[in-house]
Parts: C-alpha cells; sequence; structure tokens
C-alpha cells in the first residue's frame, strides 16, 4: 500500500506540489493525468524516494520513505522521465549492474535479466551499445531496469513517449501484464493511455489534484440526471407514447436504428425513480420486444479532464508541445 499524506514540494518561490493526500491499495493500476508542469515528475520523485518533500510524508508498504529512501527504493521498480542509463554500456551490462544495485542474489541474477529482456522483447538487441539505440529501445531498456527482480511496486513516469504505435502497443501490454500482480502508478498527458490501461486516474493541475477516483465514478459524479438506452422493436410515436407515460420519465426520444428492425430511444428520467419493471410491462402489454436496456454511456475521462482543469483535452498535447 503507497500513502501520500499532506505531500508538498516547492523550487524557490513555484510551489510543483501542492497538500498531495491519496492512498493507492495493492493490485491498483491509477494514472496521474494531467497537463506537462503540473508536479506528476515531482510528486513521482517523492513517491519513490528521489526528492524530500518540504511537508508531508510517504509511506509504502509500511516504510517511510523520507527516513528511508534506500529502503523504499528497494520496493519500487522506478522509470523516470529521463531513464538513467549508462550510454557506453551494452543493455546486458546495464541490466547487471542494475541487478546489483537491486541487491538480487549473484545466483538468481541471469534468470532476472531474461525475464525483463523477453518482457520488453529486448532479447535480440541486449548485445548493443545503449548510445545507439532508438528512444524506443532505450525507453525499453528502462522499463527493463524498472521490473527486473519483480518490485511489487512499479512507478513509470510517462512511460509511452517517444514510442511509435506499435511499440506503444506493446509496452501496454507489458504494463497490462504486470498490472495483475502489481501496484503501477503511471503518468500521462495523453488521456487515452490512462483509459486505456488505468481504472483509477489521479487528475493533477497546477501543483493540485484536482480529482480522484475511478474512471467510472468521476464520469457519473458529472451526469447531471439519468439517462438509459432502450433498443425496442415497436413503431416510434406509439412507443414514445408508452414510454412517456411511466411514471419517472421526463423525457423520451428516438436516436434511430442500430439495429436492423428495432429503434433506439433515449429516456431521461428522474434519478430517484427506476422505471425498468414498468417499461418491461408497458411494452409487453403491447407486444413491443424489449431487446437492450442499458445506461447510456458514461462521460469520458476527455469530459473529466475538461471539467477539472478547464483545458480541452484535445490542447493537452499542445500545451506540452510533444
Ligand atoms: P510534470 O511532470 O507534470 O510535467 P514536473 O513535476 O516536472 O511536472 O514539474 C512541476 C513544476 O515544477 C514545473 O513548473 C516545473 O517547471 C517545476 N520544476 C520541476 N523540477 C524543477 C527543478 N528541478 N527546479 C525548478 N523547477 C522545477
Ligand atoms: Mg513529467
Amino acid at each position: 500500500m503507497i500513502k501520500v499524506s499532506g505531500v508538498s514540494r516547492s523550487y524557490g518561490d513555484h510551489v510543483a506540489v501542492s497538500e498531495a493526500s491519496f492512498t493507492i491499495a495493492k493490485g491498483e493500476i491509477v494514472g496521474f493525468l494531467g497537463p506537462n508542469g503540473a508536479g506528476k515528475s515531482t510528486l513521482m520523485n517523492i513517491i519513490t524516494g528521489y526528492i524530500r518533500p518540504h511537508e508531508g510524508v510517504v509511506n509504502v508498504e509500511g516504510i517511510d520513505v523520507v527516513k528511508n529512501p534506500l529502503e523504499a527504493k528497494q520496493k519500487i521498480g522506478y522509470l523516470p522521465e529521463q531513464p538513467p542509463l549508462y550510454l557506453d554500456m551494452t543493455i546486458s551490462e546495464q541490466l547487471l549492474l542494475q541487478s546489483s544495485l537491486r541487491g538480487i542474489p549473484r545466483e538468481k541474477k541471469k534468470t532476472a535479466i531474461e525475464t525483463v529482456l523477453a518482457a520488453t522483447r529486448i532479447e535480440d538487441v541486449k548485445n548493443r551499445v545503449i548510445r545507439n539505440l532508438s528512444k524506443g529501445y532505450r525507453q525499453r531498456v528502462g522499463l527493463a531496469q524498472a521490473i527486473l527482480g519483480d518490485p511489487k511496486i512499479l512507478v513509470l513516469d510517462e512511460p509511452m513517449v517517444g514510442l511509435d504505435p506499435i511499440q506503444v502497443t506493446e509496452i501496454r501490454n507489458v504494463i497490462l501484464s504486470m498490472g495483475k500482480d502489481h501496484t503501477v502508478i503511471l503518468s500521462s498527458h495523453v488521456l487515452s493511455e490512462i483509459s486505456a490501461l488505468c481504472k483509477r486516474a489521479i487528475i493533477i493541475n497546477k501543483s493540485k489534484i484536482v480529482a480522484d477516483g475511478s474512471i467510472g465514478a468521476l464520469g457519473r459524479s458529472m451526469e447531471k440526471g439519468s439517462k438509459i438506452v432502450a433498443r425496442i422493436c415497436g413503431p416510434k410515436e406509439d412507443v414514445i407514447r408508452l414510454i412517456s407515460s411511466i411514471p419517472g420519465v421526463l423525457r423520451c426520444e428516438c436516436t434511430g436504428e442500430s439495429e436492423p428492425g428495432s429503434l433506439d430511444f433515449l429516456i431521461d428520467t428522474d434519478p430517484n425513480t427506476d422505471i425498468r419493471k414498468d417499461l418491461f410491462y408497458q411494452l409487453s402489454s403491447c407486444s413491443y420486444p424489449l431487446i437492450l436496456l442499458k445506461p447510456q454511456d458514461i462521460i469520458g475521462l476527455e469530459e473529466i479532464f475538461l471539467e477539472f482543469t478547464g483545458a480541452p483535452a484535445q490542447n493537452i498535447n499542445t500545451l506540452v508541445g510533444s
């Protein structure tokens, strides 16, 4: 478990992280989402024990990170924004060095290195000098280094930056498979990466946590009423009249045909009334089959982000100039 309590950090007069508090349970995959300069990397550096907070406490699996940064570092696999790589070493040499730093016993080093080479798909290039690798491959070496020795907590700062779309998919799959039995924190300014990997997002803007919750719950918290979609085989006007007569229905409109022989209806309901049983009885009394009933798709991360940061989602990339 990771517990961050009242953490703040400034650079001179400039506040980089302001009063951050949250808890991350074992096995969660959590995304730090925010534009460039929001404070994501600073917060990650604090959680991993690389820089000290000016205020607050960070506890990782019972270890006070501020007091015992070395012990905390043993527990956490960290991929910083700029992976610390020795450019003149080969990938194998770099990973051998890292396995010593991590305190992996001599007899286990070979297997540990082979495992991460395979997981990040760099076995074929393991004898290449890092200086000659592309950004994408260097990022994979950084990730291999982070997961070496199988630390149960992974902190990955913008792991997808500089990767091409195929590499993004590969690294995403590595993270997803690690996520099955690891606690993962990853940061990104790209909404789609967070929603593809994380159930929970912590949205950071201008040094502050502005939202924290499951992506579904964040969406629901923004919904005004309750909307459901019903797919029905029946004549449009008749069905609208029937549904509109049900107590608790505020509005009903036909949104068209998405499946042949049926029509979709968007029903706006009073959030305190569950109309589903009435809907079923009314429709069946007229022999209009109800073939689908579901809540309207929840609001996506893009709208959530806009709501909490005031920045249009499509401008995030422009903001960071990447
Ligand atoms: P993010 O990772 O979300 O882009 P950072 O944590 O890197 O944000 O930066 C947060 C703020 O702190 C930014 O305004 C940045 O300019 C500032 N900052 C980060 N590191 C330093 C530093 N070493 N010295 C001075 N200012 C810094
Ligand atoms: Mg950063």
